[in-house]
């Protein structure tokens, strides 16, 4: 995929697409089942042709047979008039003949007026002409030998049916060879044949074996069968014409199949079984289309859905190959550095969005990440990107490896985040962070005045009258003997003097600092810098302080003033908190020790816990609520400033302020700071 522009198809277009889809798949059916249909019936006609032509054959070959056996036959009966033979040993040798050929029923030498000279029946049946006599087939020899004698050759009689005694009767035919001695007539040799007995002899028997031979006459009537009773009813015919002198029949031979099969023969069982395959294997396309169009749509919906969540992104997004050439930019990335996709893709370094002045340093950057030496950090780095307009903006730039289904590495995806808002929000933030910390410190400072003014009264009062009564004794006319008093109410003055100064200076002290670094303090040293301040408050309002400081506990890295104001704020909180209620014997306790909390800091050490607690009444839930919420105050003099500071002051140090109910009464406020490392005992 490349740039922005990926071509959805429309709801339309895939509906259409579809459609047409579909018609051309009825098209292929109906083409594959008429190509089907078509092949099975032509592998049918020709099985039945191949069948026919060899039953032409057969019969060819049958018909062959018979005629080459009755040319022989007429050759044997020629045989039997050679050497004048009396009738007596005609006799015998046509009986012998007889013998041997079944297909003749009667062997007669007629004279040339066809009288009977001498005849001979054969031995395989019971005389045929026994039951209607001879004379009743005169009619059949004499056309016979008429035509035999006109020819000059065997000539045959019509067939004729002869009954039997036992019931059937034969169909039979004669067969006339004149005899011709010095061109003179000399007499007949008549020769009856069944029909039965020729297609049974004189045709091969593996000819008789798979089918049923028949002679009929030319109108189809039946004469004489010979072969297998019919099985099945599909049948094949063939009927050849066996033109003898004087006499033609039909030759008829059908070969019977079985009852319809479905697959007649090996050929047809193949075509039916390819095309049974070809119908499978068109049905499993077809539904392997159908997962493949449907895979299509979801594949476009889900394409749809990407371009739609690409192009809603504000995350910039790029991609490069290991040539570092551009292969793809998202509309987001376009909009925050200005150029068109366009200009972007296929675009090598330097990028047109790389502020010339800093170009050298991303060259080099590139060239670490395209030689894959450095892993880019997860949280991604920060860097400066111009715009077209030539204007800078800062971008978070997250950077992975692209890697394709094979498991390859193909390039680099960055995603970016303009963060010049951001840059803009946390310089306001600190701002007034630093305004807020100000007025706090200020607030805080004019709440001391009060508290100034009412502790410099003592020593100023206590100042003012050593100096009325020193001035008294001077006076006096006992002055002279009164020095050592004056001198002590003088140190007495020097003393007060000196108190006043220390409580001005701690406050000068605490109003002054304003040195931000952090710094390894001791806890210890926290406390002192606060406890004057504390003391003013508590001596006012007659509260009893107590510091915990456990022993050997190392420095905490912080901004000093920073964490002292924290302290001051929780301890002047504290005491308000219960001279508010009117507790009877209010008391604050202060204590740092080293904190349970599992939780390492940055640098791998752990933590010290300040907390700060009073024996006031608690903090109600509503208060509960909103305690850290700036301006939030329950009292007619507070700013509502002091704990949500302290809350950032403490964060900025990466510590964690929190409060809890106080045991019998009050609250407890808790807060964490990082223990130095240096100090972090060996
Ligand atoms: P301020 O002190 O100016 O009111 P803070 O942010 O320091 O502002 O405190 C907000 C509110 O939290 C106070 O007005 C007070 O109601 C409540 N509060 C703070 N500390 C305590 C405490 N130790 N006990 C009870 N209430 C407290």
């Amino acid at each position: 995929m490349s740039g922005v522009a990926t071509a959805i198809p429309a709801f339309g277009l895939r509906r259409a697409s579809a459609h047409s889809r579909w018609s051309l798949w009825a098209l292929l059916i109906a083409l594959v089942a008429a190509l089907l249909i078509t092949l099975v019936w032509l592998a049918g006609r020709y099985e039945a042709s191949q069948v026919q032509s060899k039953l032409e054959r057969d019969t060819a070959e049958a018909l062959g047979d018979i005629r080459s056996a009755l040319t022989r036959n007429v050759q044997s009966l020629q045989a039997l008039q050679s050497g004048h033979p009396s009738p007596a040993s005609w006799r015998e040798s046509s009986a012998a003949l007889l013998r041997e050929r079944r297909e003749w029923m009667r062997l007669e030498w007629r004279d040339s007026s066809l009288r009977t000279v001498a005849f001979v029946d054969t031995p395989y049946r019971f005389a045929v002409f026994a039951r209607l006599g001879r004379p009743n087939a005169q009619a059949e020899v004499s056309m016979a030998c008429t035509n035999a004698r006109r020819g000059s050759g065997p000539a045959y009689s019509g067939s004729y049916f002869v009954p039997q005694t036992d019931g059937l009767g034969l169909e039979v035919m004669e067969l006339c060879l004149p005899q011709v001695t010095a061109g003179e007539l000399t007499g007949y040799m008549v020769a009856t044949y069944s029909l039965n007995e020729i297609l049974a002899g004189m045709i091969g028997p593996q000819l008789a074996r798979s089918q049923e031979i028949s002679f009929t006459e030319a109108d189809g009537t039946r004469l004489a069968m010979n072969g297998l009773a019919r099985r099945g009813s599909r049948v094949f015919s063939s009927q050849q014409l066996l033109d003898l002198p004087g006499n033609t029949m039909v030759l008829r031979m059908d070969s019977w199949r079985g009852a319809p099969e479905l697959f007649p023969n090996v050929l047809t069982a193949l075509v039916t079984a390819m095309s049974i395959a070809l119908v499978l294997v068109l049905v499993l396309l077809g539904r392997d289309a159908r997962r493949r169009l449907q895979a299509e749509e979801d594949l476009a919906d889900a394409l749809a859905f990407r371009k739609a969540m690409e192009d809603s992104l504000v995350t910039g997004l790029r991609a490069r190959d290991l040539q570092g050439r551009i292969t793809y930019v998202n509309p987001a990335f376009c909009e925050m550095v200005g150029f068109r996709p366009d200009e972007l893709l296929g675009h090598s370094t330097p990028a047109p969005y790389w502020p010339p002045e800093l170009a050298g340093d991303y060259q080099k950057r590139q060239e670490i990440r395209l030689a894959g030496q450095h892993a880019p950090p997860r949280e991604g780095f920060e860097s400066v990107f111009m715009r077209k307009d030539g204007s800078r903006f800062p971008v978070l730039i997250i950077e992975a490896p692209l890697i394709n289904h094979d498991g390859l590495q193909t390039g680099w995806m960055s995603a970016f985040l303009d963060i010049s808002e951001q840059r803009r929000v946390e310089e306001l933030s600190r701002a007034s962070q630093e305004r807020l910390q100000a007025t706090a410190r200020l607030a805080t400072v004019g709440e001391m005045a009060s508290l100034l003014s009412h502790e410099l009264n003592q020593p100023l009062a206590a100042i003012s009258g050593y100096a009325t009564g020193s001035i008294n004794l001077l006076k006096s006319p006992a002055a002279p003997g009164a020095l050592p008093d004056i001198e002590v109410a003088m140190r007495r003055i020097a003393e007060q003097a000196e108190r006043a100064g220390k409580v001005i200076k701690s406050v000068h002290d605490f109003v002054r600092r304003r040195d931000k670094a952090r710094e390894p303090v001791a806890p210890q040293a926290l406390l002192d810098a606060i406890m004057p301040l504390v003391s003013l408050q508590a001596r006012k309002l007659g509260v009893r302080v107590d510091t915990r400081v456990k022993q050997n506990l190392p420095a905490v890295l912080c901004d000093r003033t920073m964490v002292e104001q924290v302290l001051l704020n929780l301890a002047r909180n504290a005491m308000q908190a219960m001279d508010q209620a009117g507790i009877g014997q209010p008391s604050l306790v202060i204590e740092v020790r080293r904190s349970a909390a599992v939780r390492q800091s940055a640098a791998g050490q752990g933590w010290l816990e300040f907390s700060v607690a009073d024996v006031g009444r608690g903090i109600p839930e509503a208060v509960q609520q909103q305690l850290f919420t700036p301006f939030f105050t329950t009292k007619s003099e507070g700013m509502g400033l002091g704990l949500s500071l302290c809350r950032t002051v403490v964060e900025q140090h990466g510590g964690f302020l929190g409060f809890a109910p106080n045991r019998p009464q009050g609250t407890i406020f808790r807060f964490t700071l990082p223990i130095h490392v240096a100090a972090v005992p060996a």
